[in-house]
């Protein structure tokens, strides 16, 4: 049977033409080549399958940081046709407990700072630790694995900032399609040495890694993000590229300018909206090699924006990629005219084929609604205005969260900015501020608000300006708004 577009085919490709090449390299500098990768995966699935007796259909949980027992846990488990089901590091054991329930999981391979987060998971449910997994890669023999009956999915989570986390499927594409809609825009190669920063349970770090592993590139991962060890890392292992979140590169941006400018052809980032001021100061430090992908774990990446595109306009996220479709609806699901602002559909082979349970998302002649709002300008380039869900509505006028928050960030004083809409009896809605600041700096919430006043429309402005030491955010960066609103009781 024909491999698709999967980690494991990917993997075996690797393994079979470059067997020595590098393919990870972690924070101790431990290496595995594409070779060792892949025979340890294998063992791996043997070993899953004789002692737990994990079979195709099965899940298995991952409950993992960046590192390589990550990617043999879920290359492991496909290669016996179970599915991976990627777990966000973030979760409270409360929520742990409802995701190995719903999603059914048989087996949740953890890091040992987890451990005590799986204590009150169900004793049937087999939990590996590290050195638990270690070992039965090391007793398991090597050597081939027959085909399995079914191919095994991968399931990642949505992280739950709107909702309950719901499992996602991803699709295997034929062909080469999603990696090609990569390369025709973002300057990678074959071989390419690359840092993944951005967490690979979500689907932002999981789509980098597989498009690494197309490239048979040598990829470095550390278990946690750390803006100084990344900086080190990218100059030691002279690396070509670095996939990261938005707020990674702000932490970047806050060490003082790197006396060794690393050899980056490209830093790409996903997962949400970059703060406007970033694409140029950032391209200033590090050259002009910013690349903004908008995306979604059901609808991948849609959209790229290129450093020239960031250059022209720093809040955009660029255009669809080759074998992308994208289009700008009404409510009715009607094409909006040029420039308005409507639902953003997105159609190409990386949609995601749905969610493990509940109702499907709407798909409309093969285009995903995104949840998105958003506007294709004359020149083609495309801007997102945040979550249909998120967008408030004071005194009857649309406010979005994001441009409040773009405008917030750019005062000097500022270190990140987050925009709500709370209850208010008179406008419905009122417009609440959170602001971070840096050490040392004050602010006066009526300046705050004369400064939105200088620029943005009167309903805009927030009526709350709360100061808080920093804003709650999950495991890839986004804040969680959630948690703000818990402000207001
Ligand atoms: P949920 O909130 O539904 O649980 P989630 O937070 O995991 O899910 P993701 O799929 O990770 O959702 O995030 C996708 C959303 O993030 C997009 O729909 C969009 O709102 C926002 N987003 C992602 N990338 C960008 C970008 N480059 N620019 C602007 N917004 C972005």
């Amino acid at each position: 049977r024909k491999w698709g577009w999967s980690l494991a085919g990917e993997l075996r490709q690797a393994a079979a033409r470059d067997p020595g090449r590098v393919a990870v390299i972690d924070e101790q500098g431990t290496e595995l080549t594409y070779a060792e990768l892949l025979d340890r995966s294998m063992r791996l699935a043997r070993a899953l399958r004789a002692a737990l007796g994990v079979q195709a259909g099965d899940r298995v949980g991952v409950l993992c940081r960046n590192h390589p027992g990550l990617i043999e846990t879920v290359v492991a488990a496909t290669l016996l046709g179970a599915d991976a089901v990627l777990v966000n590091t973030g979760l409270s054991p409360a929520q742990l407990a409802t995701v190995a329930q719903e999603q059914r999981l048989r087996v949740l391979v953890h890091d040992d700072e987890f451990t005590e987060r799986t204590l009150g998971l169900p004793a049937d449910l087999h939990r590996l630790d590290e050195q638990a997994r270690c070992e039965l890669i090391d007793t398991a023999l090597p050597g081939e694995l027959q085909p399995p009956e079914r191919d095994g999915r991968i399931i990642v989570l949505t992280s739950g900032t709107t909702g309950a986390p719901k499992g996602a499927r991803r699709p295997i594409p034929n062909g080469f399609g999603p990696l090609v809609s990569i390369i025709d825009r973002i300057p990678l190669h074959v071989r390419d040495r690359v840092l993944i920063a951005a967490p690979i349970f979500h689907t932002w770090g999981y789509a980098a890694l597989q498009v690494c592993f197309a490239l048979r590139a040598t990829i470095v991962l550390h278990r946690r993000f750390d803006p100084a060890a990344t900086l080190d890392d990218l100059v030691r292992h002279r690396c070509q590229a670095l996939f990261a979140v938005p707020v990674m590169l702000q932490r970047l941006m806050e060490l003082p300018a790197p006396e060794h400018r690393p050899p980056l052809k490209v830093v790409a980032v996903s997962g949400s909206a970059l703060p406007g001021g970033l694409p140029a100061a950032f391209m200033d430090t590090y050259g002009d090699v910013l690349y903004n992908l908008y995306g979604s774990t059901e609808a991948s990446w849609a959209s790229i924006a290129t450093p020239a595109d960031l250059r022209r306009a720093p809040t955009t996220a660029g255009r669809p990629p080759h074998g992308t479709r994208l289009e700008i609806v009404d409510d009715d699901g009607q094409p909006m005219p040029g420039g308005r602002v409507g639902r953003i559909l997105v159609g190409n082979e990386m949609l995601f084929e749905g969610y493990t349970s509940g109702p499907d998302r709407d798909r409309h002649d093969g285009l995903l609604d995104t949840g998105d709002l958003g506007r294709v300008n004359a020149d083609g380039l495309l801007f997102v205005d945040g979550r249909a869900d998120d967008m408030i509505v004071s005194g009857g006028e649309n406010v979005f969260p994001a441009e409040v928050e773009q405008l917030l960030a750019q005062l000097p004083q500022v270190r990140e900015a987050a925009v709500i809409g709370v209850p208010d009896p008179d406008y419905g809605q009122r417009l609440a501020a959170f602001l971070a600041l840096y050490p040392g700096e004050t602010l006066d919430a009526e300046a705050v608000r004369e400064y939105v006043r200088h620029y943005l429309a009167r309903f805009s402005v927030p009526r709350d300006v709360v100061f808080v030491k920093y804003l709650p955010r999950n495991a890839t960066g986004k804040v969680l708004t959630r948690e703000l609103r818990r402000y207001y009781g």
